[in-house]
C-alpha cells in the first residue's frame, strides 16, 4: 500500500514526499481511512509505530476540507485539540503538524507548563486551528479565558496510559465536560488495562479499534 491509496490530499502527499516517507506504517494504513470517514477511533499503538502521523494526516485533511462551524468574526477558535502527557511529546506533535501541514493554511500552537505562558497566549490570540496541549497548562489557560473549545470538531487523546501513570486523570475528567458532545474523538494508548478501557468508553462513540 502507498500513501496515494489512502486518498490523501495532494498537499499532504507532497509534504510526505518531501519528508522522505515511502509507504504508510501499519497503524497509518489501518487508522487513516477511518479517521477520514469521521469515525471515532481507539488505537492501541506504541510510540515509534508512526501513530502521530496516523492522526495528524487525516486530521489536517478533515480540517482543510470542512468549513469551520459557526465561526464568528475575529480570531479563529480551536477546531482540533490534541492532549498529550509531556512537553517533549507536545513539541514533537507540533513539529509533525508543521511538517505534514506545510502546504496547508491551518495554524497550530503548542502549549505546556513549566515555561512562561505569555508567548503561548500571544499565539492563541492570533488564532489557532489545532491546539496541542498538556493537561495542566490547558486547564490553566482555559480558566483564564484564553481558550474557547465550544467549536471543537476533533479531540485526540494521545498516550492515555501514560497520562494516567502521570496522574493526569483528574485533569482529563475536568477537560472532557468542556468539549462539545458532537465531535470526533481519537484515543491512543500503548496498553489497554481496564481503567484505560473505561476512560476510552467515556470518550468514544461507536469507535473503530485498530491495534498494531
Ligand atoms: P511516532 O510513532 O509517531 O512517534 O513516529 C515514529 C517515527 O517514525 C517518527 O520519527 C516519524 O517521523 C517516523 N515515521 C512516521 N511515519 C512514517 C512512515 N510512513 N515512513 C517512515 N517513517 C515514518
Amino acid at each position: 500500500m502507498t500513501f496515494n491509496d489512502l486518498h490523501l490530499l495532494p498537499e499532504l502527499l507532497t509534504a510526505l514526499h518531501a519528508t522522505g516517507y515511502e509507504r504508510p506504517t501499519p497503524i497509518q494504513q489501518q487508522a487513516i481511512p477511518h479517521v477520514l470517514d469521521a469515525r471515532d477511533l481507539l488505537g492501541v499503538a506504541q510510540t515509534g509505530t508512526g501513530k502521530t502521523a496516523a492522526f495528524t494526516l487525516p486530521l489536517l485533511q478533515r480540517l482543510h476540507l470542512s468549513k469551520p462551524t459557526n465561526q464568528p468574526s475575529g480570531p479563529r477558535s480551536v477546531r482540533a485539540l490534541v492532549l498529550t502527557p509531556t512537553r517533549e511529546l507536545a513539541i514533537q506533535i507540533g513539529e509533525s503538524f508543521a511538517t505534514y501541514g506545510q502546504n496547508l493554511k491551518l495554524r497550530h500552537a503548542v502549549i505546556f507548563g513549566g515555561v512562561s505562558q505569555h508567548p503561548q497566549v500571544e499565539a492563541l490570540r492570533r488564532g489557532v486551528d489545532v491546539l496541542i496541549a498538556t493537561p495542566g497548562r490547558l486547564l490553566d489557560l482555559i480558566s483564564q479565558g484564553f481558550i474557547d473549545l465550544k467549536r471543537l470538531e476533533i479531540f485526540v487523546l494521545d498516550e492515555a496510559d501514560r497520562m494516567l501513570d502521570m496522574g493526569f486523570i483528574n485533569d482529563i475528567r475536568r477537560i472532557l465536560p468542556l468539549l462539545p458532545k458532537q465531535r470526533q474523538s481519537l484515543f491512543f494508548s500503548a496498553t489497554m488495562p481496564p481503567t484505560i478501557q473505561q476512560l476510552a468508553d467515556s470518550i468514544l462513540r461507536n469507535p473503530v479499534q485498530v491495534a498494531v
